[in-house]
């Protein structure tokens, strides 16, 4: 069966242009929630703090480290479904160890580890910044107490030069990179101390060195994300992977009406790209009790809970692999995938995705109500397929679940590519599913 492209929709670029800017104010997991928070708040969400009384029905969120859910659940009465949109807030990466201060031949570099499946030479010769967190220590009396705070350089301070072509004359026969020796960045000429860097991201964050007690700090890409080709054709930006769905998801949610028919609720999870065990990762309870809770807080028993979960639907917005044009034969030949013929919906026997036929079926119908293309994606039957948050989060809530998402080329790579009007294209169709 071939893809439709028979859409009724116009290419939306303004959104395109929009989702390079949630990109890149967004460089780690923790600043992927702080925008969507912002974005919320701005639009009457209230948030909701998982150690106290549950609220009753309204617009509400629940931030956890670089976890994110929010809902609509004002009119919903106690059986009423949910309709989640779920993504997530990683993307490989590099990660600043603990004690990164070190180097060799009069230069100053940090010790990284490797987060996720990372294409390793991407990272090469580009210009580095540093986001994430740091847990900080309070002063006098309450010295013992530890604050969380967003750290953003937002600016080149850093680069993996690559070894020159006359010092490894097979790197073009295939360039191999130890993930200990060859990732450490330069950020400095001279000897490196213990403490420099911990003096400069005090600086930067405005706060003492001695305050700072831990950190989850990862390296990004400072280019600006933009659009590309002769008619603006694609995204060229960072962690498309999974930012894309997040941003989409998130725009879906804010322009839903809330119709009475289900709960729009969007579901951001961490550590995807690691396995996704973690407290904010999709195998944590953290959506299963958020769900739970909502039911109850409005007033709803046991038995609603479990009557709202049979009739749900997720929605497991991910980015898939469009067909390499120099590296066609590693896709099937009879599902081939293009960029701006729309959403894709993922299909595996094995279950690395978690669509199935009526699942399928449900997201297609969206897609044909709102009028824009969809594609059908299988792997190629001899190779490994990957896998996303769908049959986690299925097996973890117990609801019907589809594997979607946006084509893309060079996934895991620091810098990624996509169509310019999928974008559009999945907002109209999760609109349609979110009411
Ligand atoms: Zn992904």
């Amino acid at each position: 069966m071939a893809n439709p492209k028979t859409a009724t929709a116009t290419p939306d670029l303004e959104f395109a242009r929009s989702l390079c800017g949630f990109i890149d104010r967004s460089p780690s997991p923790f600043h992927v929630v702080a925008t969507a928070v912002e974005a919320l708040e701005a639009a009457g969400f209230s948030p909701v703090d998982l150690e106290a009384a549950w609220p009753g029905g309204g617009k509400h969120y629940v931030a956890r480290g670089g976890a994110l859910v929010a809902w609509i659940d004002t009119d919903a009465d106690a059986i009423t479904p949910f309709t989640i949109v779920g993504a997530h807030t990683d993307s490989p990466n590099l990660r600043v160890k603990p004690q990164p201060d070190m180097g060799r031949a009069n230069f100053r570099q940090l010790g990284v580890e490797i987060y996720g499946g990372v294409l390793l030479n991407s990272w090469l010769d580009r210009d580095l910044g540093i986001s994430g967190r740091v847990a900080v220590r309070g002063s006098g009396k309450k010295k013992d107490q530890i604050t969380e705070q967003l750290v953003l350089v937002d600016r080149p301070v850093a680069r993996l030069p690559q070894l020159a072509i006359h010092l490894d004359r097979k790197a073009n026969e295939g360039l191999a990179l130890n993930k200990q020796t060859h990732m450490a960045p330069v950020w400095g000429i001279g000897v490196a101390e213990d403490g420099d860097f911990a003096n400069f991201i005090a600086a930067e964050a405005g706060i003492k060195a001695a305050d700072i007690v831990s950190w989850d700090l990862m390296f990004h890409d400072t280019a600006p994300s933009a659009l590309v080709g002769p008619e603006e054709e694609f995204v060229s930006a960072p962690r498309l992977d999974n930012q894309l769905s997040c941003f989409i998801a998130l725009e879906a949610l804010l322009a839903t009406k809330g119709a009475a028919s289900s709960i729009p609720m969007i579901a951001f999870f961490d550590h995807e790209e690691v396995g996704s065990t973690s407290a904010t990762g999709a195998s944590s309870p953290l959506l299963g009790s958020i769900v739970e809770r909502s039911v109850a807080g409005r007033g709803g028993s046991a038995d609603d809970h479990h009557r709202a979960i049979a009739s749900s639907l997720v929605v497991s917005s991910d980015n898939a692999h469009a067909t390499h044009p120099n590296y066609a034969d590693r896709h099937e030949p009879d599902h081939h995938i293009t960029l701006n013929d729309g959403p894709v919906i993922k299909i595996n026997a094995n279950e690395r995705y978690a669509t199935d036929a009526t699942t399928a079926a449900r997201f297609q119908v969206a897609c044909e109500q709102a009028g824009v293309p969809f594609q059908k994606f299988v792997n190629r039957t001899d190779l490994g397929c990957g896998s996303t948050i769908g049959p986690i989060t299925a097996a973890e809530l117990g609801a019907d679940t589809v594997d979607i998402g946006c084509p893309q080329l060079a996934m895991h790579s620091a810098r990624e590519l996509s169509g310019s009007h999928d974008p559009g294209y999945l907002r109209d169709a999760l609109l349609q599913l979110l009411g």
